[in-house]
């Protein structure tokens, strides 16, 4: 087991023992990343700083490097099938925006796909004459895997599905959806934002064709950070949307040559420190185990899960098998932004996550906006009792 004392120890935000402690529930949103990850980048900033960028790069090609190597142990894939990214959305898109649809062609979304993604898919559906289908749920709130069955068939392209949305504790069952659409050879992309760094996460058995994923939110990683896998003979066939001479090289005046790997969805600049602090971040969690990691905290998520509905007029709204680390609820007659305003004055961070970001879902479920608690693994069972006494406070109109 992890002790979260030890691990805070390596913790700025939990360095100056004068302060009270911050009880931090946001690892969903913008995590608080260990003491390596800060040194890492803030070092390379003042290398820059001295010797100028490029020569500061060339010390570090070997830790670059490493940045892929780490990612891919992560997620159990070859370093050649990871482009860096600098965020989620981009990594999604960079794939997204690369895949060949014509007129007629269907892409499927799961119900609670986030908004940069169903953003994505309908202005390429506008420009080809492609359609945007949503599979439905099942009552359990996870993608209704028999109702995709019953969707699929040759002109779908594509089924993107989020493993862990961003409003809630559900887990989508990937590998089910992997081999459905595999059988009428539609591409998958998994947006793992709110998965990585929280669930051990294995490629080749959810058997995607890509993934994307941020590095602030559980990796703990700077932000700006963020990564997309691509399976590596899809890869190699891909022509992405945009390239520069990173992505391809110029070998003739009109001829280019594309990379031959996943690095075909990087550009050349990008920001060096941020990018070894993240893979600082993704070695500090392989170094504590991810397994590890993730039954602390399910461990937490489960606690306010039992704590939380024992608050008169407040409504945990989690659906699925609810085993992730976002736990989301509301209190009856207050505003989740009030909520967490009222929270946040006393030191205790939690987010709201409004309709708009899964439009979807929250429309089918009559929801405009819930409260968002995501502790890691670093929260203490005391911080939970601080903000559990905090929000029953905040019902009761205390
Ligand atoms: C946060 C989030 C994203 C977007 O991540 P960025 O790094 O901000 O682009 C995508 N999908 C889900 C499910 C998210 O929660």
């Amino acid at each position: 087991m992890l002790d979260p004392q030890r691990l805070r120890a390596d913790i700025p935000a939990y360095a100056d023992a004068s302060r009270p402690t911050p009880v931090f529930l946001d690892s969903a949103g913008s995590s608080l990343p260990p003491q390596v990850v800060l040194d890492t980048a803030i070092e390379h900033l003042r290398r820059e700083a001295e010797i100028g960028g490029y020569r500061a790069a060339s010390e570090r090609l070997d830790d670059l490097a490493a940045v892929k190597t780490a990612v891919a142990t992560l997620i159990n894939a070859e370093p050649a099938s990871i482009a860096l990214s600098d965020s989620a959305s981009r990594a999604w898109s960079d794939f997204f925006y690369s895949v060949p649809l014509a007129a007629g062609d269907r892409i499927l979304l799961s119900q609670s796909d986030y908004a940069s993604n169903a953003i994505a898919a309908l202005q390429r559906a506008r420009a080809t004459g492609a359609v945007v289908e949503a599979i439905p749920a099942a009552a359990d709130g996870r993608l209704d895997v028999e109702a995709l069955a019953g969707m699929l068939d040759e002109r779908v392209k594509l089924v993107s599905l989020v493993h862990v949305p961003t409003n809630g504790g559900l887990i989508n069952p990937v590998t089910e959806v992997s081999r459905l659409a595999h059988g009428v050879g539609a591409l998958v992309l998994l947006d793992a934002c709110q998965s990585t760094g929280q669930l051990p996460i294995d490629v080749a058995a959810l058997e995607v064709d890509a993934l994307s994923a941020t590095g602030r939110k559980w990796l703990r990683g700077p932000r700006g950070t963020g990564f997309l896998y691509v399976r590596p003979d899809l890869a190699a066939t891909m022509e992405p949307g945009r390239l520069d001479l990173h992505s391809a090289q110029w070998v003739e005046p009109d001829e280019y040559l594309l990379a031959p790997d996943a690095s075909r969805f990087e550009f050349w600049e990008h920001d060096v420190a941020a990018r070894l602090g993240f893979g600082a971040a993704v070695r500090y969690l392989l170094d504590l185990g991810p397994d590890l990691v993730y039954s602390a905290i399910a461990d937490r998520a489960a606690h306010l899960r039992v704590a939380l509905p024992g608050i008169r007029g407040v409504t945990v709204r989690d659906l699925g098998e609810t085993r992730s680390g976002i736990v989301s609820f509301t209190v009856d007659g207050i505003a989740p932004v009030d909520v967490r305003d009222r929270l946040l004055e006393r030191n205790i961070t939690v987010t709201v996550s409004h309709r708009g970001s899964t439009l979807l879902d929250m429309s089918a479920r009559g929801l405009d906006s819930v409260i968002r608690a995501s502790p890691h693994c670093f929260v203490t069972f005391e911080d939970l009792d601080r903000f559990t006494d905090e929000v029953a406070a905040v019902a009761a109109g205390r």
